[in-house]
């Protein structure tokens, strides 16, 4: 599914028919702070258009430009500490919105593997 979703809670963050604290925004994306940060910094960045999640998108130059808003993101926000993305695919990937984003944490160290 490429098109909006009327059900989709990011779609609606997009729309601003639900608020989110906005922290960043260009042409095809935004960023926002997560509603239940697990990090003293856990920002959402997805695209304006709806893509269920990874496996949906077929836009290599929309993949692109989603990693240029995550570095955009980092930046404006002063990861250089460093940061962990974290794309959540699926079931077994642990998602629960089905709508792609980029998890962006910071300003603490994340241990690897995540669990
Ligand atoms: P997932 O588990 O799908 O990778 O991540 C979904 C994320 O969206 C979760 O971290 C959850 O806290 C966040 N989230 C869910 N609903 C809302 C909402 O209405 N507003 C905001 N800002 N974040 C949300
Ligand atoms: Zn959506």
């Amino acid at each position: 599914m490429t098109s909006d979703t009327s059900d989709c809670i990011f779609c609606k963050v997009v729309k601003k028919e639900i608020a989110a604290k906005i922290i960043y925004e260009n042409d095809d994306f935004i960023a926002f702070d997560d509603i239940k940060p697990v990090s003293p910094f856990h920002a959402l960045v997805i695209p304006k258009k709806h893509y269920k999640n990874l496996l949906e998108v077929d836009d290599v130059n929309l993949l692109g430009k989603l990693m240029t808003s995550v570095q955009e993101v980092a930046k404006k926000n002063n990861l250089s500490d460093g940061f962990r993305t974290a794309i959540n695919t699926g079931d077994n990937g642990g998602q629960t919105v089905y709508h792609l984003h980029v998890h962006i944490l910071g300003g603490r160290f994340h241990k690897w593997p995540p669990g």
